[in-house]
């Protein structure tokens, strides 16, 4: 048996712009029922699930994509933990917190995620689904009789739980406190530790400025220590690593695993795969439908759940997720390119600015290849990219003209009153609807949805995709893309990995790609350039040099060793002073292919 969700997304239905198709080809209104209905009050439709029948055609027949409905086991609506409301989202399950353990959540944007964290740190009371009606602390308490979460709940009831959380949006943090970042870090220090935090997250330069002053990875690890100062029972830390680099990831999940070793109970949501791999005990993967639902798994050891994610397949509850596996062709990159096939060659480069220079060893980039640049950050990456791309000037050295390069900044303009697909089309050069391109680039990469909204209301991810795509539309000889995992989903990463990958290889493309996600780069590289030096002082890149080489020495300066994971292939980082990482650090064997 099954039950009907029907979720409408509000921005997209435009009762306004369309002929009501939904309305008028549902096969129930037909009957002579009100299955969908135009609701005169929101201007939008609304459709009851109760007499639905799930044919879909309406979700077919909707000019805007804006309707979803899924057919669930109807034993599933008994495991219903909170609806947002009238066909809107809806999470089935919890997953459960561990007393002196990590526990990430994994899964994609708009899937629960957050739900998940405001309704257990206590900001959402779950309203078991019944919107309209919510339910009291005795029936939510019942219904969570004899479970972990009894106590859990009992504990939120009585305001007896203290909870940290780490936001989404660091920019938030700065817009709320009006100070320097020691002084924020002051207000909240119930643990006596800010100075501690203050050097293992790298924030002695930064903390006696002002917050409007600090940049993003600043102000992540700023936000980091705030929510580890606070003296709290449960700390849940969303998506931690954004702005940072991999240097800095590392320091944020110690510090985050420091936690949970003195018994505090922790959980963190993250999309960055090797850096949720390395700092969690325990996995719970979240799976449905972005936007319409979102169902807990079982937890899941670290190994097994990553795993489980990434075959799309949950076998303890024999749920297929997705309809393909994520795998990892270690073997798929390759360094070996005929030399004459050079798309462009660039002399040694400097650049000086008054406190800060920069020197890179002269490269060339090949066709069909894919150069990945690594480094800490402030180490001149971007300057790099933007000397090739023509939008910086060199110091001296000088770079061939006549190549024709599109680039994607790091950082995104969303300030346009723009349609999506008016961007794609400038970017094509020719109208984007029904083209060849759309089905090659756009399709994969899973935006058309998107034509009909503003620029101006994209989400990060929408925007960081739809920049990808529009990079990529133009008929160029070199792609450059600095960061484009940045605010993309785990889902989203892998997509636009394996696309870029598959992209150059098969049209005879190059690019240059900035990125600080270990997975991703290990996925797409063919060579690599690193950025050694002082962060905000001097920078130095090498050469493209082998992948392998490359990535042992990088390695090898985080003080880290790779190993892969036997069934999918992905690269996992060894526990410091595990059997593998000693015998690995001895052999200077930092990255295992
Ligand atoms: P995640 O954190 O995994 O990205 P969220 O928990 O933020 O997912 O959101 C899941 C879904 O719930 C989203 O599609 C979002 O649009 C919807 N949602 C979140 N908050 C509300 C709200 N207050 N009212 C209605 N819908 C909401
Ligand atoms: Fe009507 Fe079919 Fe849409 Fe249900 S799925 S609202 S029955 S058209």
């Amino acid at each position: 048996m099954t039950h009907r969700v029907a979720v409408l997304d509000k921005e997209l239905c435009q009762p306004k712009k369309c002929g009501l198709e939904c309305i008028k080809y549902c096969p129930v209104n037909k009957s002579g029922a009100d299955c969908i209905i135009l609701n005169e009050q929101i201007k939008k439709a609304q459709i009851d699930e109760d007499i639905c029948n799930g044919c879909g055609i309406c979700v077919k027949v909707c000019p805007f994509d804006a309707i979803t409905i899924v057919n669930l086991a109807t034993e599933l609506g008994a495991e219903k933990i909170h609806q947002y409301g009238l066909n809107s989202f809806r999470l089935y399950r919890l997953p459960t917190p561990k007393k002196g353990e990590v526990v990430g959540l994994l899964g994609r944007n708009g899937i629960g995620k957050s739900t998940v964290i405001n309704i257990l740190s206590g900001n959402i009371k779950p309203n078991l689904g019944k919107y309209d009606n919510p339910p009291d602390w005795d029936e939510i308490l019942k219904f969570y009789s004899g479970t972990e979460l009894k106590s859990h709940f009992e504990q939120i009831k009585d305001n007896q739980i203290k909870t940290s959380i780490k936001p989404q949006q660091v920019s938030q943090v700065a817009q709320a406190f009006d100070g320097t970042g020691k002084e924020l870090l002051e207000k909240f220090d119930e643990r006596g530790v800010s100075n501690q935090l203050i050097k293992e997250l790298g924030l002695e330069n930064s903390v006696d400025r002002g917050l409007k002053e600090l940049s993003g990875g600043e102000l992540q690890r700023l936000a980091v220590a705030v929510a580890v100062s606070k003296d709290a029972d449960f700390y849940f830390f969303d998506e931690p690593s954004s702005y940072n680099d991999v240097f800095q990831r590392i320091k944020v999940a110690r510090t985050i695993q420091n936690l949970s070793k003195i018994g505090k109970t922790v959980m963190v949501v993250e999309h960055d795969l090797t850096f949720l791999d390395f700092l969690s005990d325990y996995i719970e993967v979240l799976y449905g439908e972005a936007i319409a639902y979102g169902i807990v798994s079982s937890v899941m050891s670290t190994k097994v759940g990553i795993n489980v994610f990434l075959d799309g397949y949950l076998p303890s509850e024999n749920v297929r997720f997705r309809d393909k596996k994520f795998t990892f062709d270690a073997s798929a990159s390759t360094d070996e390119f005929q030399e004459e096939n050079e798309v462009i060659t660039y002399p040694a480069l400097e650049k000086k600015y008054p406190s800060f220079s920069v020197t890179i060893e002269a490269g060339r980039v090949r066709k069909g290849e894919v150069v990945g640049i690594m480094g800490a950050n402030a180490l001149g990456k971007t300057t790099m990219m933007k000397m090739i791309a023509g939008v910086e000037k060199p110091d001296s050295g000088n770079i061939d003209k006549k190549v024709k390069i599109a680039y994607k900044p790091q950082y995104l303009q969303n300030e346009a009153e723009v349609e999506v697909v008016s961007v794609l089309d400038e970017a094509n050069e020719n109208p984007i609807e029904g083209s060849q391109e759309e089905e090659q680039i756009v399709q994969p990469l899973k935006i058309k949805k998107l034509y009909n909204k503003s620029i101006k209301n994209l989400s990060g991810g929408e925007l960081q995709k739809v920049a990808i795509v529009s990079c990529l539309l133009q008929k160029v000889d070199l792609y450059a893309l600095d960061e484009p995992s940045a605010f993309l989903d785990v889902e989203d990463r892998i997509a636009v990995a394996k696309f870029l990958q598959k992209f150059v290889r098969s049209y005879g493309k190059s690019a240059i790609v900035i990125d600080h996600d270990l997975q991703l780069m290990d996925l797409i590289s063919d060579t690599m350039i690193m950025f050694e030096g002082i962060s905000g002082i001097e920078g130095h890149a090498t050469s493209p040099l082998s992948k392998s080489d490359a990535m042992n020495r990088f390695l090898r300066s985080l003080d880290i060793t790779f190993r892969r994971d036997e069934k999918s292939l992905r690269p996992r980082i060894n526990k410091l002073d595990s059997r593998l990482d000693k015998q690995q650090k001895e052999t200077g064997n930092f990255y295992y292919k």
